[in-house]
């Protein structure tokens, strides 16, 4: 078809994303399952695939893959089964990877994608299936052209979740990434790390056709690319987006894609190179793997079902309606589930501070509720900018710091009952991040109180005062936009620590007399 028929090229892309497990043994022997510096250390004649050896499957990783199938609201076959899958690399001692084909752990999910600010805010993604698998090895290509292979990883459990074809943009694809990513968090079953090779994904992509009409041309999809191994979410993108560039080229010069391709981003060239025409799963010779019985897993899912946490999705909808929060603070603060817990844990602390302190005692329910309202907008803005600032600053986390909910909910009233400014709060909450101590022994130890007491503030005012007779006088002939310049050098002179609404009304009053 040539493209004067056509009006657009809509992007439709599907994702097949592998998540390393975090079990303590590999998936069908004993060796511990993480990589280590030296290579070839953490292997056993099993996962070297010694002739004679046999794999026993992992029950906590098959535990974590029902787990995961059935956050994603997949149906968990049972019986599944293990097929090889074969091919040939240096990094795969058996020639084939035990991998599952016909009857994975899951299939037939749905996650509820929101990607707030896009052209569609929530999008229905699919989930074809999420099986169990092994990793492979990895392999070296030096220089002088050996390579070397290094068996830690093989044997690692894997599990592969794919997509429908649902997602269609660069943006949504990363999207539905970090939002995998965080389930896999929350489920404690995966690190999730793309830099260290824990997300690893492959997208597929192709483009489709609409007419002037504004109707879809033909009835099938065009052939794809498959774009493997990508191991950030900015190689997503940026990978995503070039190759959209590139299929919309072949469009327009009439060479529409007519076979699926594999390629690979190369991230320095900033482009995809194509590896080869894609193998089909006849090329894979897939057949039941004969060591391994079928894992009957209705009960396993029975149990857990139960089990499964509060996902993210939920967790951002709880948020908004039980603490009115924004969307976009809800989706912040959930983006780190040991942030969330700390925030939840703080926000009922404020309820019964809130409830503890003479300024709030003679408010009616209303007013109350109202004002718990506002103190966690506060508390939200500290705990989204200021506290992951200086968290980030001394590279820690809200999971190792030394900093309970109780003091933190203790730093917000003092906030917004004026006994500490914005800056002299900020410098509190670092001494509580590095000593653990409660913010009001920080701010007597340290002096670090706002100046509530008028006589201390008005002998500071008086000192300002003398000491700046010109601008004093010109105020007193009628510039009162000095206001400002006094109020700077009283907040100078007490050091950040008075009041600045109750500074300015004593100024007017002291400079007027
Ligand atoms: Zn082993």
């Amino acid at each position: 078809m040539p493209l004067g028929h056509i009006t657009m090229l809509i992007p439709i892309i599907g994702l097949e994303v592998h998540v390393q497990l975090k079990t303590k043994s590999k998936l069908f022997c004993s060796c511990v399952a993480h990589e280590a510096a030296t290579p070839n250390t953490n292997v056993c004649p099993v996962c070297l695939a010694h002739p004679g050896t046999l794999p026993v499957p992992n029950q906590e990783a098959v535990r974590m893959a029902v787990t995961l199938g059935l956050a994603l609201g997949c149906r968990i076959n049972s019986p599944s089964r293990f097929d090889r899958k074969h091919y040939f690399y240096p990094d795969l001692p058996k020639g084939y990877q035990i991998s599952q084909y016909e009857h994975p752990v899951a299939e037939g999910g749905l996650v509820i994608l929101e990607v707030p600010g896009g052209e569609r805010p929530n999008i229905n993604v699919g989930i074809t299936r999420a099986h169990l698998e092994e990793d492979a090895g990895k392999s070296f290509h030096l220089d002088d052209g050996t390579t070397l292979v290094d068996f830690n990883r093989a044997g690692i459990p894997l599990v592969e979740t794919v997509t429908e074809a649902d997602l269609r943009s660069p943006a949504e694809a990363k999207a539905f990434l970090q939002e995998l990513r965080l389930i896999v968090r929350t489920l404690g079953i995966s690190d999730g790390d793309m830099e260290k090779g824990h997300l690893r994904c492959d997208a597929n992509i192709s483009l489709r056709e609409y007419d002037d009409a504004g109707e879809i041309v033909g009835l099938t999809w065009n052939p794809k690319t498959e774009i493997k191994n990508l191991n950030s979410f900015r190689h997503v993108e940026r990978a995503l987006l070039f190759e959209i560039n590139r299929q919309t080229e072949c469009w327009k010069a009439g060479a529409t894609p007519s076979v699926t391709t594999t390629r690979r981003w190369n991230d320095a060239k900033q482009q995809t190179e194509e590896m080869r025409t894609k193998e089909g799963a006849a090329d894979y010779r897939y057949f039941p793997e004969p060591d391994i019985p079928p894992l009957v897993l209705a009960p396993l899912a029975e149990e857990l079902k139960t089990m499964i946490p509060e996902l993210p999705a939920a967790k951002r909808r709880r948020f908004v309606d039980e603490y009115q929060l924004k969307p976009a603070d809800a989706k912040l603060l959930i983006e780190d589930p040991g942030l969330a817990d700390f925030a939840e844990h703080a926000f009922s602390e404020l309820a019964e501070w809130q409830g503890s302190l003479p300024e709030f005692a003679a408010l009616d329910e209303t007013e109350k509720k109202k004002g718990l309202g506002k103190l966690t907008k506060l508390c939200v803005g500290y705990l989204t900018s200021k506290l992951t600032g200086l968290l980030a600053e001394r590279g820690s986390d809200i999971r190792i710091a030394h900093l309970t909910p109780e003091n933190f909910a203790e730093l917000i009233t003092l906030v917004a009952t004026n006994k500490l400014n914005s800056r002299t709060a900020v410098e509190v909450l670092g001494h509580m991040l590095e000593t653990g101590a409660d913010p009001s022994h920080i701010m007597e130890d340290r002096q670090l109180g706002q100046i509530q007491n008028t006589d201390m503030l008005a002998a500071a005012i008086n000192r300002v005062i003398a000491g700046n007779p010109k601008e004093a006088a010109a105020y007193k002939a009628g510039k009162t936009a000095l206001l400002q310049f006094f109020v700077g050098k009283v907040m100078k002179e007490t050091e950040g620590t008075a009041d600045p609404k109750m500074t300015q009304n004593l100024l007017v009053v002291t400079l007027e007399k």
